[in-house]
């Protein structure tokens, strides 16, 4: 495939600037690698729909162009990981859609459930009533499930406190929305992805250290 013959050409695909089934045509595209890498295709195309500018590579890893371009722009936020709770996932992607909508103080809102869910999937809280929010991240805190830098984080965090849970008159801004964002991602992370993996490496070293010890003595 040559580069010149992908410049007009048009493909289906579903838009991602404005997620609209379109059609997409090729504006460019240049090819490279062979050599000390894969032959990959880099193309820029743009949306029939929104009439905006996207780039995707193609690589060849020996079988041909495989028809389903990785796009490079715009970047998508990355998935959580399923070994994270499906419900605090699904907290978690409302609040990045009302992100993505612009609707701040809302995000701000699902981010402090997102955090209250981590809490109680973690099983923190008092004999039936719930604790405020910071009493329970700083149990956690205490119990070891969490770094202390990650409970200091939220503490500096004004907008998991009172500014979107309860009615002020003041706006969330677009900064502390995103800064909430990402705490609650790497306190996922960290508790479901993180520490999971570390257990298990603890977990296969304890095993691999008693089977040595066998080993030795027979
Ligand atoms: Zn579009």
């Amino acid at each position: 495939m040559s580069d010149e013959s992908r410049a007009g050409a048009t493909f289906p695909l579903v838009c991602p600037h404005c997620e609209k089934p379109t059609l997409a045509t090729v504006t460019s595209a240049a090819s490279g690698g062979g050599h000390q890498e894969p032959p990959y295709l880099l193309e820029l195309a743009r949306c029939g729909h929104c009439q905006d500018p996207f780039m995707m590579v193609e690589e060849d890893f020996g079988e041909g162009w495989d028809g389903d371009p990785v796009i490079l722009w715009p970047q998508k936020r990355r998935p959580l990981s399923f070994k994270v709770p499906e419900a605090l996932r699904r907290e978690h992607e409302e609040a990045l859609q009302c992100f993505s909508s612009k609707a701040y103080t809302a995000t701000a809102v699902m981010v402090r459930r997102t955090l209250e869910g981590v809490c109680l999937d973690q099983g923190i809280s008092n004999s039936g009533r719930r604790p405020p929010l910071f009493k329970m991240l700083e149990q956690m805190k205490n119990d070891g499930k969490i770094d202390g830098r990650l409970f200091e984080w939220a503490q500096e965090l004004r907008v998991l406190g009172n500014q979107a849970a309860h009615f002020t008159g003041t706006e969330v801004s677009r900064q502390d929305a995103e800064d909430g964002l990402a705490l609650a991602e790497a306190l996922l992370d960290y508790l479901y992805v993180l520490s999971a993996q570390f257990d298990a490496f603890k977990a296969r070293r304890a095993k691999d250290n008693q089977e040595g010890d066998k080993g030795s003595s027979q």
